[in-house]
């Protein structure tokens, strides 16, 4: 009998022990299977044995352009980067990629499968209620495959059971799409201006609604805008307890009081830290969300230094999401002809209604804007220069104009706007959120034994950051995609599914 509830004992903790970092590496890149007639329309490049000639290679590392050199592919991963002299081993079918880049693919850490909808929007801005947050199973996946992004994060999921499912219909080859870490539902709290989200009621609450959705499969969590301390405690320790980690768009709690519950990573680089805004109380979000302290924290000034060190102390992670703010910022440079391709006539229209908002705000507000986001680029790039690890992810709800994978490219020339080299902003949107996941033996870089996760440019991106948007093909676990046709399959529908 003792022996009997022995053993049962041992295998409760077995079935319920926490997620190891080998099981995360497992799900997040399965062994790749044989593609389904619906995928194969988009392979352009079988997996084989397969070599890049006369190539230009930006590793993710940060290190030095190569030039000349050759990558020898072996199904799904890199057998060899050599010399563009030395011999191709027989049996390899060769491409010949002169004046073209090699680069990681993308692992996006702020990639969401979803866009945010306004009924009814009118010139002066007024929509009728609720706000609508349509689904995009379709659209998504293809366009950040066919932008070169490999890896996403989707960062809040608002139909968990549909990410899972298409996570899991892209891993089996039914549809084609980027390798998933699926985030939970958002960990809201007890209001929301979302009618998608669960509200939080308490620590319990948050507790089982890690449980609950980490033994569905998520793979990550995300805890909103009015999640409070306790609340959120509770969802990183549950997390942690699973192995899982835990990001947050937060204004309830500070950057601070994140950092110090055990928070693993902030979104939306230094925008959205409510610390110094006038009348904030504990635990609630104030109405400015942040807006009054980014814009007056001096980026050289104490304030923000000791800011930098706190997070870079306790680990914690930001996540860049520039392109999802720049169309508040810059009225130049925010109309993207693809982007706007790729949108539905009523995403189209509501976008571009925004902007045109945007540009016609009172000078001073305007001027406030633009001061907050210098203050951010300046943060973004001290937090780097300090040691802490900066990540990724356009956030593409379209409301800016957004769209997955237009905006993850986007978002590497804005780094480099931030003042980032360009190979400094490869590395933060390719190898640094693989550091994050724990998966960088396997993406992120190129390098023998790594994933055949690629994307081949026309141009030289260490030169003109924007030759990284002349996508030529993305090479996944060692199959290459065809992006004009994955882009042509969704065409104008991104906004509708
Ligand atoms: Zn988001």
């Amino acid at each position: 009998m003792l022996a009997k509830f022995a053993m049962s004992a041992v295998l409760a903790a077995a079935l319920s022990a926490p997620a190891i970092a080998g099981n995360f590496a497992a799900t997040l890149l399965p062994s790749p299977v044989a593609a389904s007639n619906e995928v194969q329309r988009y392979i352009k490049v079988p997996a084989g044995q397969i070599a890049l000639r006369h190539v230009r290679i930006i590793d993710g590392t940060g290190a030095a352009t190569q030039q000349d050199r050759t990558i020898l592919i072996v199904q799904d991963r890199i057998r060899a980067v050599q010399d563009d002299g030395a011999p191709i081993p027989s049996g390899y079918k060769t491409l010949d990629l002169a004046g073209s880049t090699v680069l990681p693919g993308i692992v996006g850490m702020h990639d969401h499968i979803f866009h945010i909808a306004r009924p009814n929007l009118e010139e002066n801005g007024h929509f009728d209620s609720p706000l609508i947050v349509p689904q995009m199973t379709f659209a998504a996946p293809r366009l950040y495959l066919a932008n070169g992004v490999t890896t996403i994060r989707t960062t809040g999921s608002v139909e968990p059971y549909t990410d899972l499912n298409l996570k899991h219909a892209i891993d089996k080859g039914e549809l084609p799409g980027p390798h998933m870490d699926v985030t939970g539902p958002y960990l809201e709290g007890a209001t929301s201006p979302f009618i998608v989200m669960h509200r939080i009621q308490n620590t319990d609450d948050a507790r089982r609604t890690v449980a609950f959705w980490a033994d569905e499969g998520a793979t990550s969590f995300k805890a909103y805008m009015n999640i409070t301390r306790g609340e959120l405690k509770a969802a990183i320790d549950e997390a942690h307890r699973r192995g899982l980690k835990i990001t947050g768009h937060l204004c309830a709690v500070t950057y601070d009081e994140a950092a110090d519950l055990g928070i693993d990573n902030l979104e939306h680089g230094f925008f959205v830290n409510t610390a110094n805004d006038p009348g904030r109380q504990p635990d609630v979000c104030p109405s400015t969300v942040g807006a009054p302290t980014i814009e007056n924290m001096d980026p050289d000034g104490l304030a923000a230094k000791a800011l930098i060190a706190h997070l870079i102390s306790r680990h914690v992670a930001v996540t860049s999401t520039l392109p999802a703010f720049e169309p508040l910022f810059d009225e130049h440079s925010s109309l993207y002809a693809k982007s706007l391709e790729a949108m539905s006539r009523e995403a189209r229209e509501g976008y571009l209604l925004v902007r045109r908002r945007l540009m016609n705000a009172p000078e001073q507000a305007r001027k406030a804007r633009e001061k907050r986001w210098r203050n951010d680029l300046a943060l973004e790039r001290k937090f780097v220069d300090a040691g802490g690890l900066l990540m990724s992810g356009p956030d593409p709800t379209s409301t800016g104009g957004i769209v997955p994978g237009y905006g993850d490219l986007r978002g590497i020339e804005l780094l480099v706007e931030a003042g980032f080299t360009p190979l400094e902003a490869v590395k933060i949107a390719t190898l640094n959120g693989a550091i994050f996941l724990g998966v960088a033996d396997r993406i992120g870089s190129i390098a023998p034994g790594k994933n055949a996760d690629l994307i081949i440019v026309q141009g030289d991106p260490s030169q003109s950051i924007a030759d990284i948007e002349q996508v030529q093909l993305v090479f996944k676990d060692g199959v290459g995609y065809d992006p004009d046709k994955l882009v042509a399959s969704v065409k104008g529908h991104f906004g509708q599914y």
